[in-house]
């Protein structure tokens, strides 16, 4: 069974999870998260209600979705740990430092990276397949100084289900062996009702693609 690794059960992570979950994925997901479910989380964070607060997000994900549990956060100390087994990452977190990280430690290992994110009516997706498409530092080289989070710019309850149902879709996809979408930086403007994809090209310089472990499929499942 192909182990998916959910970074983040946030705005993106719990839709996401739930798809997964909805879904029928013949799967085993991971849930990583820190952090405990605050009053505020619960607009957006759909796996949560009013008696979820203060209980461990990871937990309360984990027992609504089946999967399993880690109440960790993904660092440079924790990220060999969570990673080992995993066959494709999602990543629903939402500071720079560690979607960076994730990036390198996807690349560095071969492990197909689902990478979304949110901020008010803005929301992005990409695939990375290592040694094989753009990464995020292909995009930016490093974690911006000034971007602002999204407690300070606010972002739509209803945006993170879209973007977070298509991390759940371009996981699954991954673990088809289908990577038609991969490398491509998908944005919706949900004000102006668009979507484009953009190919991620790839930075011959960039310094974690060069160190990317190449990405073979091992062998190709249907988990859907
Ligand atoms: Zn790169």
């Amino acid at each position: 069974m192909k182990t998916a690794l959910l970074l983040g059960a946030g705005g993106l992570g719990c839709p996401a999870a739930l798809a997964l979950a909805e879904a029928k994925a013949d799967l085993r997901l991971v849930i990583v998260d820190p952090d405990r479910v605050e009053r505020s989380n619960l607009a957006r964070q759909i796996l949560y209600a009013d008696e979820d607060v203060g209980a461990f997000k990871a937990e309360v994900a984990a027992r609504r979705v089946g999967g399993e549990a880690r109440v960790a956060r993904f660092d440079a100390t924790t990220a060999a740990g969570l990673l080992r087994g995993a066959d494709v990452i999602l990543d629903g977190t939402d500071d720079f430092a560690t979607r960076f990280l994730a990036n390198d430690e996807a690349l560095r290992r071969g492990i197909p990276l689902v990478h979304g994110a949110a901020l008010g009516w803005q929301g992005l997706l990409v695939t990375i397949l290592p040694g094989q498409t753009g990464c995020l530092r292909c995009l930016f080289e490093a974690p911006p100084g000034q971007a602002p989070t999204c407690a300070e710019a606010g972002v739509l309850a209803a945006l993170c289900g879209l973007v977070g149902v298509a991390m759940a879709g371009a996981a699954l996809a991954v673990l088809r062996g289908e990577s038609d979408g991969a490398g491509f930086l998908h944005r919706w403007d949900a004000l102006r009702g668009t979507h484009r994809p953009l190919l991620l090209k790839r930075d011959p310089n960039c310094a974690a693609c060069a160190l990317a472990a190449s990405y073979e499929p091992k062998e190709l499942t249907s988990c859907l």
